[in-house]
């Protein structure tokens, strides 16, 4: 018999193709009159387009959101916040730009309206990240969850076909550890499945025609509902390893999640059975780990920590970071054989059906 407790996250979503249009409507829904538009520094032409939306409630655009949020970016934003007396940042862009909306609100009363471009999640969970000096922390806050997301599938059809594979894999990576995480619940779980399910009927469709919007919008939906369960059901091994090597080596965040994925699943597959039979059901494979790696060679990502940056010789004080404080992880999580986790990662080599590859 089952026991759980599940807090559902107070956010509003608004999805559709064209549910951008709703953004002056959704800020008026806020009482918000002076937002702050963030983007990365690529995205400043969409930032400017979103700010024309906003008419004389935007009172300023912040293009210079970067990967895992350096202290130093997060500080300035902050000023820049406080400056033009911004109660609202509206983040459009990926995890990235999201997060740097959360490093404003963390210490404001600002809310923030995510408008999600990549399949990362991060607009659903009130986790936040910050870098400084080379060490990534994260913490929990409710006031970082943004207050309304507004998913529309035509801001996610110029994501390059790369990046969308990698972003979804990034994806179905919250959604696999959910199953197994410590907080998991029957809810959790059924959107998980159902965010998986979604992100492997959209992703090769994408990969064939990177303007279909049917596909797109299948995308994410299965970012909305992985993003979901990140936010509620927590993590495990893989996340604080991606964490890690993210943190650490600045490597590309949802390639890191993709590549490392198929050797987490196998490292823990025997201790969480039941998680990883709804894994193969989700995905329509008939092994996790195998399954997940052969998917994600099909969609023609990358599949070695080598090609992405990472050096052999860091391998060993990533296994050490990776295992120096206790956290849950269904396989409990030992230096020597996350060591070996890792070195199969850096090589590519395809899991074993028993286990890790060697
Ligand atoms: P990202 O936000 O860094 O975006 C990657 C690149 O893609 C950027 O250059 C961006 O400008 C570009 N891009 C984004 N959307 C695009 C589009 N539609 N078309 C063309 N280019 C586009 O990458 P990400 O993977 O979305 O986010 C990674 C970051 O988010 C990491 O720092 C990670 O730690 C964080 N994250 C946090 C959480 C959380 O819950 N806190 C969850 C997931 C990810």
């Amino acid at each position: 018999m089952q026991s759980f407790s599940y807090d559902q996250l107070p956010s509003r979503v608004v999805f559709g193709l064209g549910a951008l249009d709703d953004l002056p409507r959704e800020i008026e829904r806020l009482g918000a009159k002076h937002a702050l538009v963030l983007s990365t520094p690529g995205h400043k032409v969409q930032a400017e387009e979103v700010a024309d939306r906003l008419g004389d409630r935007c009172v300023g655009i912040f293009p210079r959101a970067v990967m895992h949020v350096p202290i130093e970016i997060a500080r300035e934003a902050r000023v820049e916040a406080q400056r033009l007396g911004a109660d609202c940042a509206v983040a459009i862009g990926g995890g990235s730009t999201t997060g740097l909306g959360k490093a404003i609100a963390l210490e404001s009363a600002l809310s923030i309206v995510a408008i999600p471009t990549t399949y990362a999640g991060s607009e659903m969970t009130p986790i936040y990240g910050l870098t400084e000096a080379g060490l990534k922390k994260t913490g929990r806050d409710p006031r970082v969850l943004p207050k309304t997301v507004i998913y529309d599938p035509a801001l996610t059809v110029g994501l390059p076909v790369g990046l969308s594979v990698t972003s979804g894999f990034n994806a179905i990576a919250h959604g696999v550890e959910a199953l197994y995480a410590q907080d998991r619940n029957p809810i959790t779980s059924l959107m998980a499945e159902e965010g998986m399910r979604a992100l492997a009927q959209g992703l090769p469709r994408v990969v064939k025609s990177p303007f279909d919007l049917e596909a797109r919008s299948d995308c994410l939906y299965g970012a909305w509902l992985c993003g979901s369960v990140l936010g509620t059901a927590g993590t495990a091994l893989h996340h604080k390893l991606c964490h890690v090597l993210g943190g650490t080596w600045n490597l590309p965040h949802a390639e890191t999640h993709t590549i490392v994925l198929p050797h987490a699943i196998a490292y823990n597959y025997a201790a969480a059975l039941e998680a990883m039979k709804r894994v193969e059901r989700a995905l329509n494979i008939s092994h996790a780990a195998q399954g997940v790696y052969d998917l994600i060679r099909t969609l023609g990502a990358p599949l070695a920590l080598k090609d992405i940056g990472m050096r052999e010789a860091e391998l060993e004080r990533d296994a050490e970071l990776a295992t120096q404080t206790p956290y849950f992880n269904p396989r409990p999580p030992d230096r020597a054989s996350v060591r070996e986790l890792l070195e199969a990662a850096f090589h590519g080599s395809r899991p074993k059906a028993s286990g890790l590859a060697k």
